[in-house]
């Protein structure tokens, strides 16, 4: 079967409102400059992996031939030791509205995740609470839970609604005087519910608190105002909406008025003032380079430059734009056709506050994504009972999701 003869199992109207919409589409050409496998009918997982870039063949390619091959060492002095705080201002400039320093690409999300939440509480010596809820990321949960421990203090877990996500409201009841720091999700991973950053940010300040916000699911995908909000930390990953490739490292944001209060715990020599004198004891360098602990990951911080020159073209504004069209055919589609087989959209429906994916629940759901997987088509399952269509605005086009659909539909009539 070719991918699309699978469109017979949806309505005419519908498999029309696709073309028309990719027709319309703005951004749609920049599909083509993706990787695109024939073996992959439809890529519905781009918020936890997304699809390289044909030009990253070239870019790791040079690499190897000039910037290690021959530079070798000197590279260090040349380029990469600048290269974790270049690449975060870059990111920060594209897509977190951070001015230049304050962002370095660093360690995995989860490490700068444990830099940053110590460092935090170090920062509120006395006040002995976290704020954190039962939705998030399970590593946002550990570590909080680790820290905890590790300093004997008391989390205070909100238990948002998992269809929706934390609210402003919510945040304002749990936050008190003994609070050190709020971390929370952006952008939910399950449900993409997007909490209010700016109103929650300005709840915690009242109450005295840092807020550390991970932006994970929202990085690439939605406009973000860092500085203007007056965030104090954030983390976020850069393998998910910013294609940086398995294990690419992740960004850590300090706002510049933090930075020199905060001490980090893994203290390595690329953190230091002076890292080259070897010297007896740990001094920590000026502004963002003491979140860095040690040598950077030169080779993962390749393929997400790639993707950072698409979304600097196309604009973050627009592929937001995009992306709500993309979930709003999703949650049109899951009404008409699958909610009579007893499908129920588990993400918020107001647009507004919904990020680029929409989790879909029924209970032979794992059944079929391990058949709509065998078939090359690959949404993402979240247990018990979700599938997760995660569409990121450059690679994927309205046609490809309608044909996931659609094999979808075929499975569950079947
Ligand atoms: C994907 C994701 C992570 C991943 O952390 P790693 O250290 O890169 O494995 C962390 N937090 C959230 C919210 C995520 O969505």
């Amino acid at each position: 079967m070719t991918p699309h003869d699978v469109l017979i199992h949806l309505p005419d109207h519908v498999v029309a409102e696709a073309k028309s919409l990719d027709a319309a589409d703005p951004l749609a050409a920049y599909r083509e400059q993706f990787v695109l496998p024939d073996g992959v009918v439809a890529y519905l997982d781009g918020n936890s992996l997304g699809r390289p870039l044909s030009v990253t063949r070239d870019r790791l390619g040079r690499f190897v031939e000039d910037d290690w091959g021959e530079r070798l060492i000197r590279a260090w002095d040349e380029t990469w030791m600048d290269q974790p705080l270049q690449l975060g201002d870059r990111i920060g400039r594209i897509a977190l509205g951070a001015a230049e320093g304050q962002t370095t690409v660093a360690d995995s999300t989860t490490v700068l995740l444990y830099k940053l939440v110590r460092a935090a509480v170090g920062a509120r010596p006395g006040r002995t609470r976290i704020v954190a809820d039962t939705e998030n990321f399970p590593t946002d949960r550990y570590i909080v839970q680790g820290v905890a421990a590790e300093l004997d203090l008391t989390i205070d877990w909100i238990e948002p609604d998992p269809a929706t996500g934390v609210t402003v409201d919510e945040v304002r009841e749990t936050v008190s005087d003994d609070t050190a720091l709020v971390l929370l999700s952006h952008i939910a991973y399950k449900s993409a519910f997007i909490a209010d950053l700016p109103a929650i940010t300005e709840v915690v300040h009242d109450a005295g608190a840092l807020v550390l916000w991970d932006l994970c699911h929202s990085v690439g995908l939605t406009p973000i105002d860092l500085d203007a909000a007056g965030v104090d930390l954030a983390v976020g990953c850069t393998y998910k909406y910013l294609n940086g490739g398995p294990g690419a490292p992740a960004f850590g944001y300090v706002a510049k008025s933090l930075q020199d209060k905060l001490v980090q715990p893994i203290n390595g020599w690329m953190g230091h003032a002076e890292p080259f004198t070897m010297g007896p004891s740990y001094t920590p360098a000026d502004g963002m380079r003491r979140f860095i602990s040690g040598t950077p990951p030169i080779l993962g911080m390749l393929p997400m430059q790639d993707m950072l020159d698409l979304v600097e073209q196309a604009g973050v504004e627009t592929i937001r734009e995009k992306s709500i069209r993309l979930t709003e055919f999703v949650v049109d589609v899951a009404d008409e056709v699958f909610a009579p087989l007893g499908v129920t959209v588990a993400s918020p429906r107001d647009p507004a506050v919904r990020g680029g994916h929409v989790t879909l629940e029924h209970d032979a759901m794992q059944d079929a994504i391990a058949q709509l997987w065998q078939r090359g088509v690959i949404p993402d399952f979240r247990r018990p009972r979700g599938l997760r269509a995660g569409m990121s605005p450059l690679s994927t086009s309205f046609v490809e999701v309608a044909t996931a659909l659609a094999h979808l539909h075929e499975i569950l009539t079947d």
